[in-house]
């Protein structure tokens, strides 16, 4: 994958997805360091650092420390991700504005600091975790999908904008996978959408991890850019 000792930045890299792709960077001989918000992650030896995405001074803290620590970051993975469930007439406001908050003015938060010393140094690949409820939609989930579509618009605009100065920008669309996030949904519905999934189950965190580092790699996806990977068991094609 040419990624081993390419300093890798991933948001919400202590639990979910987030750790499975630390973890799988790790095994690529990735300088791996990821932001995380609750609590570190005691299994992983990365370098770990305490940031809510949605604090712009921090997050230019986190680039600053990575590039101190571990040296210029090549690759970021914008994961840091919440839901905040109801039907609209339900949602509140304060539903509304803490996902879109946290999940498309995060990753805004995130890249800011770090893409324009990409630019500079002419390489680099970053990567977007959206969601298949971006694509599709999702009932129950009008914040959540619209922040996961507003995800792919930045990451489209961003990757023709980025292409010039040799910096790949996609993102991954996950379906179902199995972590915190979607632990809350009640046995009932998981059965029935496993049964419209048709690989009949839903993914895994390291699943996920696999697509990111397809996406991070210098040689794997040399020539992707701009796009969205589906990972979702062909349940939206
Ligand atoms: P989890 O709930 O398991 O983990 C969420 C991660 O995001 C945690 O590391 C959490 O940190 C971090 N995070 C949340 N809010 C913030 C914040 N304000 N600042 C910093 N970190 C934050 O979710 P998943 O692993 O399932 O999700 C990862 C990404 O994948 C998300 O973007 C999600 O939307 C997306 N996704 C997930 C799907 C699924 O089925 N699971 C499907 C499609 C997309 P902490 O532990 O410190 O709170």
């Amino acid at each position: 994958m040419r990624l081993e000792n390419k300093v890798v930045l991933v948001t919400g890299g202590n639990r979910g997805i987030g750790a499975a792709i630390v973890s799988l960077l790790e095994e690529f001989g990735t300088q791996v360091a990821y932001t995380y918000r609750s609590h570190p992650n005691s299994e992983s030896n990365a370098l770990a650092i305490s940031a809510d995405v949605t604090d712009s001074a921090a997050m230019a803290e986190v680039a600053d420390k990575v590039e101190h620590k571990l040296g210029s970051i090549y690759g970021v993975v914008a994961n840091a991700g919440i839901t905040r469930d109801n039907f609209f007439p339900k949602l509140t406001t304060d539903d509304w504005n803490t996902v879109i908050e946290t999940n498309l003015k995060g990753i805004y938060n995130t890249l800011k600091p770090i893409v324009p010393k990409m630019y500079e140094r002419r390489e680099g690949s970053v990567v977007c975790i959206s969601s298949i409820s971006g694509e599709r939609g999702n009932i129950g989930q009008t914040n959540y999908a619209a922040s996961k579509a507003g995800v792919i618009g930045l990451t489209k605009s961003l990757a023709l904008e980025a292409a010039r100065y040799g910096v790949r920008v996609n993102a991954v669309a996950p379906g179902f996978i199995e972590t915190d996030m979607t632990k809350a949904i009640p046995d009932k519905v998981k059965e029935k959408i496993t049964a419209e999934i048709p690989l009949r189950r839903f993914g895994k965190p390291n699943e996920i991890a696999w697509a990111v580092v397809f996406l991070l790699s210098p040689i794997a996806s040399s020539y992707v850019a701009g796009t969205v990977l589906k990972v979702n068991g062909a349940y939206h094609t």
